[in-house]
């Protein structure tokens, strides 16, 4: 019952101001946000990927609304992506992009994030690396898989993510797997209505398991993200059963999320993809983040009444 309340107040500017004042939230934020500058953020990831992990990195924020933000939102990826080429990660370190952060739900809003993200994608290639387009809520989707079509032209590597608790996502699943996308299946983190998702749990881990099937048997390469036990077993076992060796798909989890379990996997000699999530306009992150374990939120409360 917590979950869509905390995902409405996540799009709340009037929480967002309190939660955001509130002096003890940075202590329980650091756990999900790696650093805030550039310079916090480089020491991270030669610490992750010394350890064998790969990362996708995400400069966190959204829903902006001048085109100067976007613009913004562009120049801190390719100042991220200019301190990376010194250390000649190449694909270990990818890009993770919002398009509503390129300015997509501005007017013109498609070419814009096209425009924007462009840039991007052609920095990421110049130091051997690519980029995946996250998947934002369904209104945005359309527009999302036209923008990964169109920079898939010159960047076949350009990767996307689907959600399994949408009802669209089995068609998308098998257009995608069938054109040999890279393709990053998750849950679904949204507030989304009763007409386009799945509200119940079992309901979306069943249709998460249908749609890793298709996307294992097919021709992409599958980037399953989960923290769930048996999901992860389940890859395996149907990786096994496809016929995939382990450098032909990749877990993927978040940053500060069963990191044992993520060192646990790469060390098994599975490719363990951790999304890296830092910046400043941490809310929408921070708060999906609380609606998806209850007890995060307990956590965070509790810590606020005992400072
Ligand atoms: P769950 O059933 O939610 O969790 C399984 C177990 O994992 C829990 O029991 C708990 O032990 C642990 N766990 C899960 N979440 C948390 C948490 N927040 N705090 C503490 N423990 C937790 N969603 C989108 O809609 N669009 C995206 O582009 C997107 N990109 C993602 C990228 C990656 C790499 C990952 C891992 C997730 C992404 N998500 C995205 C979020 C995703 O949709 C889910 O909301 C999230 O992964 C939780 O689902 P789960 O599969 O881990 O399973």
């Amino acid at each position: 019952m917590l979950g869509p309340v905390i995902l409405a107040a996540s799009r709340s500017d009037r929480m967002r101001r309190l939660i955001t004042a509130a002096p003890v939230t940075k202590q329980v934020v650091d756990r999900f946000i790696a650093g805030e500058t550039v310079d916090d953020i480089v020491p991270v990831v030669e610490d992750l990927t010394g350890k064998g992990l790969e990362l996708t990195m995400d400069v966190v924020g959204e829903d902006i609304t001048t085109p100067e933000q976007a613009t913004a939102a562009r120049d801190a990826y390719l100042t991220l992506i200019d301190r990376l080429k010194g250390l000649d990660l190449g694909e270990k370190v990818e890009m993770s992009v919002k398009l509503s952060m390129f300015g997509q739900a501005l007017p013109g809003g498609h070419e814009l994030a096209l425009a924007n993200v462009r840039p991007v994608v052609e920095a990421a290639a110049g130091i051997g690396t690519t980029v995946t387009l996250d998947a934002e809520d369904h209104t945005t989707l359309d527009s999302m898989f036209a923008v990964h079509e169109e920079l898939r032209k010159d960047f076949p590597q350009t990767g996307c993510v689907i959600q399994a608790y949408l009802f669209r996502t089995e068609a998308d699943a098998r257009r995608l797997a069938a054109s040999g996308s890279r393709v990053r299946l998750v849950k679904g983190a949204y507030k989304e209505p009763a007409e386009v998702a799945y509200q119940n749990k079992h309901e979306i881990d069943k249709a998460y398991v249908r749609i890793l099937r298709i996307l294992m048997e097919g021709d992409g390469y599958p980037m399953v993200a989960s923290h769930d036990p048996r999901l992860i077993s389940i890859a395996q076992e149907m990786a096994r059963t496809a016929g995939r060796k382990l450098d032909e798909y990749e877990f993927q989890m978040l940053y500060g999320i069963r990191s044992e379990e993520q060192l646990r996997l790469a060390a098994e000699g599975h490719r363990m993809r951790v999304y890296t999530a830092y910046g400043t306009d941490w809310y929408g992150y921070f708060m999906r983040r609380l609606a998806e374990k209850p007890a995060n939120l307990r956590f965070f409360l509790r810590s606020m009444v005992t400072k």
